[in-house]
């Protein structure tokens, strides 16, 4: 690659950022690292300050960045240490920043990467989230002031790779029939459906192929990942949710696919390993080694396709139906899926309460236009607030 690039990574300290700084250590004199960021982590954060020396740590809380700060200074470190989101969304959109990895789980990423789009930077989105909660806004954010949009999550990179040259994120391709979204099924594609009410914790988080964030992970287990995926699609690459069809695929070696009008589909093959897709955007349109493992096909020996069951799945329903309806419905299943998984996670409702929670919360909520940030937070608070209100009245006490 040509010149250096200086980074801030948001999330430093979740699986998608420590994946980054695995590819970004590769080839240290094509990336200098202007920040980085966590939520509480205070010694994940000192140990990535100690490794890559970052001008800026931002942690979430005043507290935590206190303490960061503490031990940055008592190790001689210069790292200048800020809190909350006004200092995220500073080294997001600081002038001399070239990339921005937006990997913050859930709607705590909105406003950073936002903040980013905004400042036109090169923006590598691995939080669905801020696209599910906001999608309008943010596509319309990223065309309005010239950022480029590449896609981290491993599906939608890998449908990035198979558009016509030129392709830019937000518009319709040409000559696509469709888009199939490839799923593992998560850890429970073969299990009883009586038994999914016991699953724990432990259980959901341990998926068979991808080693990820908890939240994430069950959001694996419950396929409302592949939901919010959908939906992210919708945005990504200008389609109707019709035109997107999901496909169980157990190995996890095609990562999806895309169908052309000539009948011709297109697929993006690797092993399930998200550094592929990081080393990609972070290097496009160039190609960089990434430290992922060459793909053994004859080891793989075959690779097998079918249907999503709807009726084990049901946030993959809610999700189609969300992402049909479209507006605030998606804001609403989403911010309702972040309480119902944390109650999950927590042991307060049971796996099954998922998409139960979630189908109560979207019944109670009309449907309304969400273009303008107020409204999409309003809509977000409401559905945190029924969605915390069901888990009261219909949960168990934590363990
Ligand atoms: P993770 O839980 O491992 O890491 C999340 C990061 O966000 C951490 O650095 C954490 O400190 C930070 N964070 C959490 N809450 C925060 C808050 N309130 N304020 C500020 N920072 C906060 O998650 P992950 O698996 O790395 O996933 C990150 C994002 O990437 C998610 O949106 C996920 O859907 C997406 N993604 C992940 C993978 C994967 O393989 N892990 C694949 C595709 C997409
Ligand atoms: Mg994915």
């Amino acid at each position: 690659m040509s010149n250096r690039q200086v980074i801030t990574i948001l999330g430093a300290t979740g699986s998608i950022g420590l994946s980054t700084l695995d590819v970004l250590a590769r080839h240290p004199r094509h990336w200098q690292i202007h920040a980085l960021s966590a939520n509480t982590d205070v010694e994940g954060m000192l140990e990535l300050c100690r490794q890559h020396r970052p001008r800026h740590a931002v942690m979430a809380s005043t507290e935590a960045a206190d303490r960061l700060e503490k031990a940055l200074r008592e190790e001689g470190l210069e790292t200048l240490v800020d809190a909350g989101t006004q200092a995220l969304e500073a080294i997001a959109s600081a002038p001399e920043v070239d990339v921005v990895m937006a990997a913050i789980v859930g709607a705590a990423g909105l406003l950073p990467t936002l903040a980013a789009a905004r400042s036109g930077k090169r923006v590598l989105l691995a939080n669905k989230e801020a696209l599910v909660m906001a999608g309008n806004l943010f596509m319309q954010t990223v065309e309005d002031h010239g950022a480029t949009l590449l896609p981290i999550d491993s599906e939608h990179n890998a449908i990035f790779q198979c558009m016509p040259p030129g392709y830019t994120c937000g518009q319709e391709p040409a000559g696509v029939s469709r888009i199939l979204l490839t799923a593992s099924g998560g850890p429970f594609r073969e299990r009883a459906p009586e038994t999914l009410r016991q699953v724990t914790p432990e259980e959901a988080c341990a998926h068979p192929n991808w080693d990820m964030g908890r939240k994430i992970s069950v959001d694996s287990a419950t396929m409302m990942n592949k939901g919010l995926e959908l939906i992210e699609a919708c945005w990504l690459f200008h389609a109707t949710p019709d035109r997107i069809e999901v496909v169980i695929h157990p190995q996890s070696v095609i990562h999806s696919m895309v169908a052309y009008a000539d009948g011709s589909v297109l697929a993006q093959l690797g092993n399930p390993d998200m550094r592929t897709p990081i080393a990609h955007a972070l290097a496009w349109p160039e190609r960089i080694e990434s430290g992922v493992s060459p793909l053994d096909l004859v080891g793989v020996g075959r690779l097998d396709f079918m249907p999503p069951d709807p009726e084990r799945f049901p946030c993959l329903r809610l999700a189609e139906e969300a992402a049909r309806a479209g507006g605030s419905a998606s804001t609403v299943l989403n911010a309702a899926n972040e309480v119902a998984v944390q109650a999950f996670l927590d042991r307060q409702i049971a796996f099954t309460d998922i998409p139960r929670l979630i189908e109560a919360v979207m019944e109670r909520m009309p449907v309304i236009e969400v273009d303008h940030l107020d409204r999409v937070l309003q809509v977000d608070r409401e559905a945190r607030e029924r969605a915390g209100a069901w888990v009261q009245r219909m949960g168990r006490q934590p363990a």
